[in-house]
């Protein structure tokens, strides 16, 4: 800051003391331009145009109040959706969008006519959404798509070296290593949304990657934290949707519940801040204050802390690397006394076990891993399975598929597309 302002400082002395109008108004030039660098409230009227992918859903809603609230930070760029084709007209007519892409074929007529006059493009399918995220019309891409199916877009705005907050974590699990390698060459910028690494991001700040000796990740342990599987085998899709702390969509409510969610999550963190496997832990913290922990190579542990809102680490990943002001709810430590933890209980919660065993494997194990979790959620959802039949046809899934060492994203597709089939066939063993 000293340093800023000598430089200020010593800039205007030279203006002053100078007769030659070229260089003085050079000089001033040069003035101006320091001044917008180095002032974070300039830097944060930058206007950033978000394209939100995925905007119907708890991510998308919550990231377009974000956006509304700050008119001088933020504005929409592109919207998407995949068959919540009311929302989206009425999201578009809010927001105007410049482009909207709604994937369900059979709703794009509806949706192109209600935004004919608003000057909107509208596209279907799931190539427009590929085609969309390598446009140059967005500063961000916010990916809010749930499950393999934001694994495309994601990986065409990473080839065009954008900044993506990174929302959709099944990206990552399925092609870590290709969407990471592809970042690194493109210059892409992986900002995470997700509160736990949105905790670990915030932690690194300033820090050197290779002084980290762990992270250790926090999980609330879903609403049957102490349960035991004889009580877990009765368990049907509206309790499990009950999170204690946080609402969010249905397919990670479940992985919540089944602690698939954080399974899903250390290998998100190992590909996000490129960590060795025996680098990740995973504690349950019941309260859900502490997002995540580092702990330094010095034994020093740094916690970033926090009400559970998701708006929080969205904010933060759409105006990084500023902090910007807001009128969230704040935490109390008075009101908020008991911050307790616990080992995660992976004999009751065998994902968690199944999880860590497909990191460590490697190869496309987390994406045949990812493919039936996909397949055997949305059978719960539709009260077709048991809740703990789903690690069954997980882990099986896993057993009976080739292992690939070294897999191509064409093997990530057609791994995936098999895994669905085999899920599916594996799954009628354990139906209601
Ligand atoms: P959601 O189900 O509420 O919304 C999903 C969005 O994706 C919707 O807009 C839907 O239209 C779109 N979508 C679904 N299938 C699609 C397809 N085949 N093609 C194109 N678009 C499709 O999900 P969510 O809870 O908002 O979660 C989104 C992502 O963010 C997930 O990867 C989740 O793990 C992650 N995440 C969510 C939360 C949370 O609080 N909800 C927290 C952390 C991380
Ligand atoms: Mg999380």
């Amino acid at each position: 800051m000293r340093l800023n302002f000598q430089k200020v400082v010593s800039i205007f002395e030279v203006i002053f003391k100078n007769n030659n109008k070229t260089l003085q108004f050079a000089l001033y030039l040069n003035l101006i331009i320091f001044s917008f660098l180095c002032n974070p409230i300039l830097i944060q009227t930058h206007m950033k145009r978000i394209a939100v992918f995925g905007s119907t859903g708890s991510i998308g809603t919550q990231a377009l109040d974000v956006i509304k609230a700050n008119p001088q930070l933020f504005s929409v760029a592109v919207l998407t959706a995949h068959s919540n084709d009311d929302l989206l007209i009425q999201q578009a007519i809010d927001c105007r969008p410049a482009i909207v892409v709604i994937g369900d074929e059979a709703k794009y007529e509806k949706v192109k006519s209600a935004l004919q006059a608003l000057d909107i493009h509208v596209y279907t399918g799931e190539d427009a959404l590929v085609q969309v995220a390598a446009m140059d019309v967005y500063d961000v891409l916010l990916a809010g798509i749930v499950g393999y199916a934001g694994l495309r877009s994601t990986l065409a705005a990473v080839e065009q070296g954008k900044t993506i907050a990174l929302a959709n974590k099944e990206t990552l699990v399925v092609a870590g290593d290709l969407v990471t390698k592809t970042a690194a060459f493109t210059g892409a910028k992986l900002i995470p949304v997700d509160s736990e690494h949105s905790a670990i991001f915030q932690c690194l700040i300033g820090e050197n990657i290779a002084s980290i000796e762990k992270i250790i990740l926090t999980a609330s342990g879903g609403p049957f934290r102490g349960k035991k599987p004889n009580f877990l085998i009765n368990v049907r899709k509206d309790h499990a949707l009950q999170h204690p702390n946080w609402t969010m969509g249905a397919k990670i409510s479940i992985d919540s519940a089944s602690l698939m969610n954080k399974g899903l999550e250390m290998i998100e963190a190992k590909w996000l801040f490129g960590l060795k496997n025996e680098q990740i832990e995973v504690i349950v913290h019941p309260q859900s204050i502490i997002h995540s922990m580092v702990q330094f190579v010095d034994g020093s542990v740094k916690a970033q802390m926090g009400l559970p809102d998701m708006k929080l680490p969205i904010q933060y990943a759409l105006a990084f690397p500023n902090r910007i002001t807001n009128i969230f709810p704040r935490l109390d430590f008075r009101y908020n006394e008991t911050l307790t933890f616990e080992a995660a209980d992976e004999r009751t919660f065998r994902n968690l076990a199944i999880a860590t065993a497909a990191m460590h494997k490697g190869g496309n194990a987390p994406c045949i891993m990812n493919a039936a979790n996909e397949i055997v959620v949305d059978a719960f959802l539709k009260n077709k399975m048991t809740f703990l039949g789903m690690s069954d046809v997980i882990e099986k899934c896993i057993e009976q598929m080739p292992f690939i060492a070294n897999p191509t994203l064409q093997n990530y597709i057609t791994n995936d597309k098999e895994a669905r089939e085999l899920a599916t066939e594996l799954l009628k063993e354990f139906s209601l």
